[in-house]
């Protein structure tokens, strides 16, 4: 038995755990929504937003996501170690770019 199924037998809210009746679309107790109701960042287009807002820490919401499949997190979690990977080492090439720079300078 899927964890999908889990939810519709005996409802309760995938986040905190509380009793949630079927009729309810948010939790009494920590608010989140299920569903097609749960927050936007816990959808594809949060995944995307967040990536590129706070990068690898997109990856908390992304994983915790009850809505996002275990294949789309680990795709999710490939692109961004790719994505950080790309951006660190940019960084660290202008970081050598302006040392260079500032070394040549010198002369
Ligand atoms: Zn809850």
């Amino acid at each position: 038995m899927g964890a999908e199924e889990n939810i519709s037998e005996n409802p309760v809210c995938w986040a905190c755990g509380a009793a949630m009746p079927p009729e309810n679309n948010y939790c009494g107790k920590c608010g989140q929504g299920r569903g097609r109701f749960v927050h936007w960042y816990y959808k594809h287009t949060g995944a995307v937003f967040l990536t590129l807002t706070i990068g690898p820490f997109a990856l908390y919401f992304i994983w915790r996501s009850p809505v996002l499949s275990r294949g789309a997190k680990c795709a999710y979690t490939a692109i961004i170690s790719i994505v950080t990977w790309y951006v660190a080492s940019a960084i660290l090439g202008f970081w050598r770019f302006v040392r260079d720079l500032t070394a040549a300078a010198r002369f």
